[in-house]
């Protein structure tokens, strides 16, 4: 116990949920399934939440997963081609795919990969605009439920097919000129967070990358010789350009269906780590041929990756979750009133959609339905959901907390707080916290908390 009063602490202890399996019986070995659906938007639904609407589809968006199974109870993880799942939306998942694995809904680990040109789904923010008759939408719920169901559909027919899952592997790679953080200095040393996806500034482009995770990492699933998952994590905002109206897994779509038709057996999963202020900026002025170009730096990481690939022997498997309780935002313009007084018809749509998604936040924490963190750990491999937009800085923190260990760690879990940034970054006035925020300051500690409980990180404390 280094930082926190010892009754908060024990508050975490004695709330965490610990399931942990020891060595198996022969009988009873861990198995592994893995499962893939379609989940691309019709033509004219909301996406990045409102912002605009599809009209036309690029490449399709995918959810690729996985259950591990052998535990006291499966796990589920998820990969999907959204921006984000949040609020009830994401419980949603959790229920159905908890149902369909034979789980409990904490077990299902749901991450979006967050691309722009995909949509944003929030249930009771999208109940609130209609009921209202308002011009914004954010989301179909009917195509929701379709989606969700189709995903259980296919996890479920997956558990007919599951193998042993005897060794896991570990490979890492660095990718080259793809992630920047969007703080930098001007030459004159002025501080700036506009360093977005696309950026034709020339200071922009010629200041340093800032603090960015640069490896990429893989997880993989193997039955004795046999490769039957890799999950690839890395930490950028995946957008190459975006908000024409097409539907597209971007960059590390390109980058993840040419590993798998390179790799047929092996089902090819991408998660974007924690890069709520990372973006392709440095590299990427939009223009449209950088969407190939930065799928090849990725994926050459991705081959690189796998050709470290150092496996370990499957013993034992412990999930842990630890519950993330956040203050929401009540700053001007943010109270219930203000979210309120923005659904109504003179509103611009998108405005009316943030507004939405505020009160849909709003609803939920004044509930005490606190978002949770949840990890897997495998002894010497962790691997943890973190929730929403948040910073890499917590990236950087979770893998310098185990430094024993692989870390890998999967961004845009439940995505309801938006952009999760550190105290400095608030202090600093990040201009990127003027919307998508909808937090108050001081979930560092917090955050940085629950990280430490579910990663099993500080023996003292645990011992308290
Ligand atoms: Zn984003």
């Amino acid at each position: 116990m280094r930082i926190l009063p010892r009754c908060f602490l024990l508050s975490y202890v004695l709330t965490f949920a610990l399931v942990a399996t020891a060595a198996r019986d022969e009988e009873i070995p861990f198995r592994f399934a893995t499962f893939s659906a379609d989940v691309t938007v019709p033509l004219g639904h909301g996406m990045m939440g409102g912002a605009w609407l599809s009209k036309s589809i690029a490449d399709p968006l995918e959810a690729n997963g996985f259950v591990l199974l052998g535990g006291d109870a499966p796990v589920v993880f998820v990969s999907v081609d959204w921006c984000e799942i949040r609020n009830d939306a994401y419980e949603r998942w959790q229920k159905v795919l908890a149902e369909a694995a034979g789980t409990k809904p904490d077990h299902v680990l749901v991450t979006t990969v967050h691309q722009h040109d995909a949509p944003v789904a929030d249930l009771e923010a999208e109940r609130l605009l209609r009921v209202r008759k308002l011009a914004g939408t954010i989301c179909d719920p009917d195509f929701h439920e379709r989606t969700v169901q189709s995903v259980a559909k296919a996890l479920r027919e997956s558990l007919n097919t599951a193998r042993s899952l005897t060794h896991i592997g570990t490979g890492q790679a660095k990718v080259e000129k793809v992630a920047s953080n969007r703080r930098y200095l001007t030459v004159e040393g002025d501080i700036r967070f506009d360093r977005t996806s696309s950026t034709r500034k020339p200071s922009a482009i010629a200041a340093d990358e800032g603090v960015i995770d640069p490896w990429l990492k893989t997880l993989s699933f193997w039955d004795s010789d046999t490769p039957l998952a890799a999950v690839s994590f890395y930490a950028v905002h995946p957008m190459s350009y975006y908000g024409a109206g097409e539907v597209s897994a971007d960059f590390p779509g390109i980058a993840r269906r040419q590993r798998q038709a390179e790799t047929p057996g092996v089902k090819q999963i991408y998660c974007s780590g924690c890069s709520g202020n990372v973006t392709a900026g440095k590299y990427n002025d939009g223009a449209r041929e950088n969407r190939a170009a930065l799928a090849a730096r990725l994926h050459d990481a991705m081959v690189a990756a796998w050709k470290e690939t150092q496996k370990h022997a499957v013993h034992r498997f412990a999930f842990r979750s630890a519950p993330l309780p956040l203050e929401p935002r009540t700053s001007p313009g943010y109270t219930i009133a203000e979210l309120q007084a923005k659904l109504a018809p003179d509103t611009k749509p998108f405005q009316q959609c943030l507004a939405a998604m505020g009160l849909s936040w709003r609803k939920r924490v004044d509930a005490g339905r606190n978002i949770r963190v949840p990890a897997l750990d495998f002894g010497d491999v962790q691997l943890l959901l973190l929730p929403g937009e948040t910073y890499v800085q917590f990236q950087l923190a979770a893998q310098a907390m185990r430094p024993d260990s692989f870390v890998c760690i999967a961004g845009y879990g439940e995505a309801g707080c938006g952009y999760l940034p550190t105290d400095k970054h608030f202090a600093e006035h990040d201009t990127n916290l003027e919307d998508w925020c909808w937090i108050a300051p001081g979930s560092e500690a917090r955050l940085l908390n629950a990280i430490r409980v579910v990663l099993n990180a500080d023996q003292d404390s645990k011992q308290e």
